[in-house]
């Protein structure tokens, strides 16, 4: 299985922690020269200090900007483009704030798909000419499960997800031709900052233990655990490698078993 992604240049965006951060770490095993996007400029240098180098001609670097300032991210990705054509994009921000979708604002709306549909589509805009001049690429987009069966209390983010995902399908057959795979990884939960958020969340809701509430949304899973973000970001190199070049369109869930649906 060729696995190896020497010479391929990955842009991974919201790489300063959790499953971007994982993400940066494999694609760098795998060989790829990594630029980590995010807004923290010196978690990103020390992060790119710290991933792995498997070759001598190996070069990371760190973009720093917003997903939700549009232009500010334009004239970023532009630039780096310019320089450094990009094969593999990771798409991937913080996840909305939790809550019901009655009484959402419109605002909240707004900025979800700003910082990732309207993210995703402008990065991806930028990065597939070079992909097509290559002859290779693979966009994979971090989602989530809601994909498949929207989570209670997630209403807003539920909804930005799904329209990430019909997106991401169209795109996918629009790019085949190309030799451009676009494909989704749906993360269950997952040990990162984003789900010491919710389970915090949740357990004050609910007027329990941080530590009852934990338990409690494990047993709920086959596998009785939360994912490591390596986890994850092990499905999202896959598909980012060669061997994955017949794999398109899909939404690909890697959460223990959570999810019911086929
Ligand atoms: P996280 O909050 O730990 O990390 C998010 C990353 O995105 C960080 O590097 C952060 O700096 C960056 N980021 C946030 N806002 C940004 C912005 N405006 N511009 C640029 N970078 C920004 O989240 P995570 O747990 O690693 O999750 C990543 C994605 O996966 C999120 O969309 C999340 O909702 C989704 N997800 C997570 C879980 C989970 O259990 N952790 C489950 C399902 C889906």
């Amino acid at each position: 299985m060729d696995l190896d992604l020497t010479g391929r240049h990955a842009l991974v965006c919201g790489a300063s922690q959790g499953i971007g951060r994982a993400c940066a770490v494999e694609l760098a095993k795998l060989g790829a020269n990594v630029t980590a996007l995010a807004r923290r400029a010196k978690v990103l240098k020390q992060l790119v200090e710290e991933l792995p180098r498997t070759h001598t001609s190996q070069m990371h670097d760190f973009l720093v900007a917003d997903s939700g300032d549009t232009d500010g991210l334009r004239a970023a990705a532009e630039k780096l483009v310019a320089a450094h054509p990009v094969h593999i994009l990771v798409n991937n921000s913080g996840g909305p704030p939790p809550g019901p979708a009655h009484g959402a604002t419109i605002d909240a709306f707004l900025d979800a798909y700003r910082k990732h549909l309207i993210a995703n589509h402008l990065l991806a805009e930028i990065v597939i000419p070079g992909m097509q001049a290559a002859g290779y690429g693979r966009v994979v987009n971090i989602i989530s499960t809601s994909v498949k069966e929207p989570i209670a209390g997630l209403g807003v983010s539920n909804t930005t997800r799904w329209a990430v995902a019909s997106w991401a399908k169209t795109l996918a057959t629009e790019l085949a031709p190309f030799g451009i795979t676009v494909n989704n990884v749906l993360p269950g939960s997952t040990k990162t900052p984003r789900i010491k958020q919710i389970v915090q969340t949740r357990a004050q809701k609910s007027g329990v233990e941080v530590e009852a509430m934990q338990h409690a949304m494990e047993s709920e899973i086959p596998m009785r655990r939360f994912a490591d973000p390596s986890e994850i970001a092990a499905a999202v190199a896959f598909l980012a490698s060669p061997a994955a070049g017949y794999i398109s369109g899909i939404n690909m869930p890697v959460d223990g078993g959570r999810t019911r649906s086929l």
